[in-house]
C-alpha cells in the first residue's frame, strides 16, 4: 500500500482490528459498535490484524488470497495446525512436532467395539473439585420409512484425559430401518439386547448434572460439568438429554472453529487441519469423535488471551460502551482507544482455563 496517498484523516479511521478504512470517523463507530472485535480474535502474528475464524486467518496466511508479506514469513516460521509464528524454523519444527497429533490406534477402536459396555459414571457426593470437562459423542443408526431419522445407537463419554468414562451400544425406542452398516460397523444383534435409550438418558443426565439441580447450575462453582462435543444439540436432542447451553462446548458452533460463511465445519475437517489426522475413515467409533472434539476444545482454551475483567459484550458493565448517546464522545475516541472498550460476543474458551 502506498501511503503517500493516504490522507491522515484516513488513517485515523482506520479499524485497528481488521485494518477497514472508513471515510468518516461516525463510520468506523458505526463498524466497531457491530464487530464486537476483541483480544479473543485470531490474530495474524504478523500484522497483528483480527480475523473472526481461525478459517479467514488461514486465508490471510495461507491463501488463495493471502497477505503477501504475511504469507511469505508465515512459510518459513508459521505453524500450519494452530497458525502461531514461531521465533525461528528451528522453533517451528519442534513445536510442530507437538502441534500435531496423531490418529487413535485402529486396533484399539476394534478393541473398545467388543468391548460392549463400559459404565463408569459416577455421580460425586459433596466433593468440592472444579467443573469436570467431559466429552460426549453419538453414532447414529435409521430409523422411520426411508432410514433418515437419527437414532442413536452408540455412545461414548471420556474425560479430560481421554479416558473412556462411558462407552455403549443404545437400543433405539423405536425399530431401525437402516443399520448404515458402512460407517457404524453396528449390526442387529448388537442393539438386540443393548441398554435401552431411556436407561441411558438417565445416566447421562445423572452424571453431567453431577448432583445439581437443573435450575441450579451455574457456569462457575457448581458441580455440573463442561460438556464438550461437536454438534452436541443433535446429539443430546436424540439421547433426550437435556443440559443448559451455558456448560456446553461444541466445536460445530464455536465462532473461531466455524467457516467464513459462519457454517459449521465438520469435525472431520477441523481434525484435518487443526490436529493433523484423520479421523472417520472407513468404521466409525464415537470414542475418536470424543478425543477430537476434545483436543479441539483444549487447543482453543490452552491460548493465552488478555484478561479482562468483563470480557463479554453482554456483561451489564459493557452495555453502554457504543451507546448512541455516546456518539461524539466516541468520534473523538483514537481507533486504538475503541479497540480498548470493545469486548467479544462469544464467550472465548481462554475462559475456562484453570488459572482464571
Ligand atoms: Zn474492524
Ligand atoms: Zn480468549
Ligand atoms: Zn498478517
Ligand atoms: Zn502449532
Amino acid at each position: 500500500m502506498d501511503y503517500r496517498y493516504e490522507s491522515s484523516e484516513t488513517l485515523r479511521n482506520k479499524c485497528v482490528a481488521c485494518f477497514k478504512q472508513f471515510n468518516k470517523m461516525e463510520h468506523l463507530v458505526e463498524h466497531m459498535r457491530t464487530s464486537y472485535h476483541s483480544v479473543h480474535e485470531p490474530i495474524c502474528g504478523i500484522c497483528k490484524k483480527h480475523c473472526r475464524s481461525f478459517e479467514s486467518l488461514r486465508e490471510h496466511l495461507i491463501g488463495p488470497l493471502p497477505k503477501q508479506e504475511c504469507k511469505n514469513i508465515f512459510n518459513i516460521r508459521g505453524c500450519k495446525f494452530c497458525l502461531a509464528i514461531l521465533d525461528s524454523p528451528n522453533a517451528r519444527c519442534f513445536h510442530q512436532e507437538r502441534c500435531q497429533f496423531s490418529s487413535i490406534n485402529s486396533g484399539l477402536l476394534a478393541r473398545f467395539a467388543n468391548l460392549g459396555i463400559r459404565d463408569n459414571l459416577t455421580v460425586e457426593n459433596g466433593g468440592t473439585r472444579g467443573p469436570q470437562v467431559v466429552a460426549l459423542a453419538c453414532k447414529m443408526v435409521g430409523g422411520g420409512s426411508d432410514g433418515s431419522l437419527d437414532l442413536c445407537a452408540r455412545v461414548c463419554l471420556i474425560d479430560e484425559s481421554e479416558n473412556i468414562i462411558f462407552h455403549t451400544y443404545v437400543k433405539p425406542p423405536i425399530p431401525v430401518t437402516n443399520y448404515r452398516y458402512e460407517t457404524t460397523g453396528i449390526r442387529p444383534e448388537y442393539l438386540r439386547d443393548a441398554m435401552p435409550l431411556r436407561q441411558v438418558q438417565r445416566k447421562i443426565q445423572d452424571f453431567l448434572c453431577n448432583g445439581e439441580p437443573m435450575w441450579k447450575i451455574r457456569p462457575k462453582g457448581g458441580k455440573a460439568r463442561i460438556l464438550v462435543g461437536h454438534g452436541l444439540d443433535h446429539d443430546l436432542d436424540r439421547l433426550q438429554v437435556e443440559y443448559p447451553a451455558i456448560m456446553m462446548r461444541d466445536t460445530a458452533k464455536y465462532p473461531p472453529l466455524m467457516k467464513t460463511s459462519k457454517l459449521s465445519n465438520s469435525l472431520k475437517y477441523l481434525t484435518q487441519a487443526y490436529l493433523g489426522y484423520d479421523i472417520q475413515t472407513g468404521i466409525q467409533d464415537p470414542y475418536e469423535d470424543c478425543v477430537a472434539t476434545l483436543r479441539l476444545f483444549m487447543r482453543m482454551r490452552s491460548q493465552v488471551h488478555k484478561k479482562e475483567d468483563y470480557p463479554l459484550a453482554s456483561d451489564p458493565q459493557n452495555r453502554n460502551n457504543f451507546a448512541s448517546w455516546r456518539q461524539n464522545e466516541l468520534e473523538r475516541m483514537s481507533p486504538e482507544q475503541l479497540l480498548e472498550i470493545s469486548r467479544s460476543d462469544y464467550y472465548c474458551w481462554c475462559l475456562d482455563s484453570r488459572d482464571m
